[in-house]
């Protein structure tokens, strides 16, 4: 039985009455609903469409299938590319000569050889040339049919910001000198086979094969061992595009096999529901590498997710008496699709030596369904002493001695590079260091194969990597993933690594993800109603009233507004988290999560016009029940009818409104029954802020968001049962100041979130994580929801101090939103 109280009196005591004024607009309180700003079609949203021929034209090559002859209309540049060496002869004569031969290089004679041979044996090995530039992506050729090829790109010149890393003296002055010469970059080619050849290096951008760098890098980029190229290496002619990869090494981590699977769980449910959908050549392979006994678990759970399972190294041997080993045909069998090898850690504390990291991986590569990451990387000392290149250009030729190239180019080993001072120390790499040393791995791997193969191994960067420095790494042409290890343990972690990774692969290819629209559209929300809520929240749109419920929440205020005439509010006399419509003959009325408790009211003066307002005082709310979790400690915030007719309410941390510096995870998400009144606790941990609880058309997703952790998660919602199933739809970028708020859905089923603290909305495909549209709003938004006659409005609350204005702004393309469902007090279900 429920019992109804008034609350009139009491309000009335103590409220002042209160009309509505609009200290900013007092004599037209609406504003009209601006047009919205369309998407423009500029370079940077859609980089395609401005030369769209051309393009087309590219991107074969892009594929690796380079044209024998020149583009068209290309003319060989009037400067010899003789004179060009000449030039730069004379200032490598200056003293700009390594000092220690190129790698791989034998001293031919008995007695021994000094810098002279030294320097000789650079030039014959590195001879340079040097032209113009042709069209946008490069050329490689032998137009002047001398011996002497070239090899030039403007697309190298085009790399900007940030200061080049560490350029040696020596690069500097090259680079410098090429400088004069022209606005290409420096290319090298050579014929000490005395056959033609015609590659270069540096200008493949998109092709697969090295790097673009700028003219400022480039001799850093490229490092001295670049010098020294095999000489039987050719063209790239068909370069395989590199697909990211992203891997997790769990190590000795973590302790139980509970703890395992429930990790396991966190990362199925996030890739499960949305990332696998993505599964292609664009978007990373993912792998995990949990402790041995940890991997028929992470075989069974992970099934469906995409993610594949590594084992974190193996044994040499196939089987008999090696107690405490693992063969490679056993991980296979246990459903391991890939086997870590050479990790540092395995290097340092257990002595591990290149020579038997190499026959783990011949064994290794015996099982066909086995793929090898195979980990390189300098120590501290050895970067401080310039050792990176020799180290890791060691540590490819012993570990992958005796593989064949075909073994390589059919993506069976990939290597991580990881330097070892990055490893668990916090201290990442840069992106311009990370792309040195990759680099460097690439032409140790062009010396012992050619420069397909270097141009079609996949090569991660590993070491302290994180959500927040994945995408800026990822960005470096050479740099084909990550290979993580504490970051993997924990699955939003890792799903954001992966997420990371995904973006920097579509922005290095120029894609965009569904609409060839990279940047989200954007859209500006004007000011409707200059109110001024201390704390706008919980807008409802109201199909069968036909206006807008919302409240003021510290304020204690619930208010009305039918696009026409002039809002309304009523005092509730108690802070109110939200409102939700109530199924009932009663025009306008609401069921109101208020701090006091869960109460009802009409908007609408009963058995008036239905247009008549109630005034701010006039009788009831009544109270329907109980609040949830009487405690001080929380209050009611955000929350929504769910499509099944209950009341959602999620609960806020009374201590961060106060500013308290440490919040506490101390309140719950509850619905209350309908039928019942009875209010069941159905998400199983603890948080700060409830937000963005909203559903979807079906009602059978729920979204939820803790504000301070500012990230937002689906799960699974039944009426019936507990929140199951959670996945993480997003984690705001670390460049977006605030944290998600109020939430909604739109019919396609995009999720709009209010993030207050960033000025904006944005709408986030669930499926990806993407935000794929942005509405700019002028004020702090909290909250939003669809509504007007055709529900292709988009409302936006604000709050003081920057706001408290309720704006809105036009939907484009057809978007619209879903009918607020009605809280079905007593009223019977089948
Ligand atoms: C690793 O162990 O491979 C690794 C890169 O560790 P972390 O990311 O913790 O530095």
């Amino acid at each position: 039985m429920k019992i109804a109280t008034t609350l009139t009196a009491a309000a009335t005591l103590l409220a002042p009455t209160l009309a509505f004024t609009s200290p900013k607009q007092a004599s037209n309180p609406l504003t009209p609903s601006k047009a919205f700003t369309l998407p423009q079609e500029n370079g940077a949203w859609a980089p395609h469409s401005s030369h769209p021929d051309t393009r087309h034209t590219i991107l074969p090559q892009e594929l690796g299938v380079w044209s024998t002859s020149p583009p068209a209309g290309y003319v060989p540049p009037p400067t010899s590319h003789i004179d060009t060496r000449k030039k730069i002869l004379e200032q490598e004569s200056k003293g700009v000569w390594p000092t220690s031969p190129p790698p791989g290089w034998v001293c031919p004679k008995p007695e021994g050889c000094c810098a002279e041979d030294i320097r000789e044996a650079w030039e014959s090995y590195a001879p340079y040339s040097h032209d113009g530039r042709v069209g946008a992506l490069g050329f490689v050729g032998c137009p002047g049919g001398g011996d002497w090829c070239y090899a030039s790109s403007g697309a190298a010149t085009t790399r900007s910001g940030g200061a080049p890393p560490s350029v040696s003296s020596k690069a500097q002055s090259v680079a410098a000198a090429l400088a004069g010469l022209g606005s290409g970059m420096p290319q090298r080619s050579r014929d000490n086979s005395g056959a033609k050849k015609s590659y270069g290096i540096g200008s493949w951008k998109n092709t697969g094969t090295f790097n673009e760098v700028s003219s400022a890098d480039s001799f850093d980029s490229l490092g001295e061992s670049s010098w020294a190229i095999n000489s039987n290496s050719q063209a790239p002619t068909s370069i395989k595009p590199r697909r990211p990869i992203v891997a997790g090494n769990w190590k000795l981590n973590p302790s139980t096999r509970a703890e395992a699977i429930t990790l396991l769980k966190l990362l199925a449910a996030n890739f499960l529901n949305n990332r696998n959908t993505n599964q292609s050549a664009d978007t990373p392979e993912t792998v995990i590498f949990p402790p041995l006994p940890y991997l028929s678990d992470a075989v069974e759970i992970l099934e469906g997710t995409g993610i594949q399972v590594g084992a974190q190294d193996v044994g040499p041997n196939e089987k008999g008496a090696f107690t405490g080993e693992v063969a490679p045909s056993m991980l296979v069998s246990a459903g391991c699709s890939y086997v870590l090898l050479g990790h540092s850690e395995r290097r340092t504390l257990f002595g591990e030596t290149d020579e038997e990291i190499n026959a783990k991986l011949h064994k290794s590569l015996e099982q066909p369904s086995l793929k090898v990451i195979l980990c390189v990387g300098e120590t501290l000392q050895e970067y401080e002493n310039g050792l990176l290149e020799s180290v890791v250009d060691s540590q490819i030729r012993k570990g992958l001695d005796g593989v064949d190239p075909a073994v390589l180019m059919n993506d069976r080993v990939i290597i991580a590079y990881e330097p070892v001072w990055a490893i668990g120390t916090g201290l990442v790499a840069t992106p311009a260091q990370a792309q040195h040393a990759h680099v460097a791995i690439r032409n140790s791997l062009a010396n012992m194969y050619d420069t397909e193969v270097a141009g079609s191994v996949r090569i991660q960067y590993g070491g302290s990597v994180t959500a927040d420095s994945t995408e800026e790494l990822m960005g470096e042409n050479d740099v084909d993933g990550a290979l993580v290890g504490g970051a993997s343990l924990n699955a939003d972690s890792f799903t954001r690594i992966y997420d990371g990774a995904t973006t920097a692969n579509a922005r290095k290819k120029g894609n965009s993800f569904s609409d060839n629209h990279f940047q989200p559209l954007e859209l500006t929300a004007s000011l409707a109603l200059a109110t001024t809520n201390a704390l706008g929240e919980s807008p409802v749109w109201s199909d069968r009233d036909q206006c807008l419920y919302w409240v003021s929440a510290t304020e204690g205020e619930v208010w009305r507004w039918d696009l026409h005439s002039q809002p309304h509010r009523r005092l509730i006399n108690s802070a109110v988290g939200c409102v939700g419509l109530l199924q009932s003959s009663a025009p306008g009325s609401l069921i109101i999560a208020a701090e006091s408790a869960i109460l009802t009211t009409t908007m609408i003066t009963p058995g008036g016009d239905p247009n008549s307002p109630i005034p701010d005082f006039a009788s009831g709310p009544s109270f329907l029940c109980d609040r949830p979790e009487h405690m001080s400690t929380t209050r009611p915030n955000d929350g929504r009818v769910d499509r099944f007719g209950n009341f959602v309410v999620g609960m806020y941390n009374q201590y961060h409104r106060v500013g308290a510096t440490a919040g506490e995870n101390n309140a719950g998400l509850f619905r209350l029954n309908s039928q019942s009144l009875h209010w069941e606790e159905i998400l199983d941990y603890r948080f700060r802020v409830s937000n963005c609880i909203c559903f979807s058309s079906d009602g059978r997703t729920m979204y939820f968001g803790d504000t301070p952790t500012r990230t937002v998660y689906a799960f699974d919602y039944s009426p019936n049962g507990p929140l199951t199933n959670r996945r993480m739809v997003w984690t705001m970028p670390s460049n977006m100041p605030g944290g998600p708020d109020g939430a909604q859905v739109d019919a396609n089923g995009k999720l709009w979130v209010a993030v207050t603290g960033a000025g904006r909305v944005v709408q986030l495909n669930p499926s990806t994580g993407n935000i794929e549209m942005t509405v700019h709003v002028d004020a702090n938004p909290t909250s939003l929801t669809f509504g007007g006659q055709n529900l292709d409005e988009l409302f936006i609350t604000t709050r003081a101090p920057n706001g408290g204005g309720l704006y809105r702004v036009k939907m484009p393309y057809g978007i619209r939103g879903v009918p607020e469902p009605e809280f079905l007090l007593n009223v019977s279900r089948q």
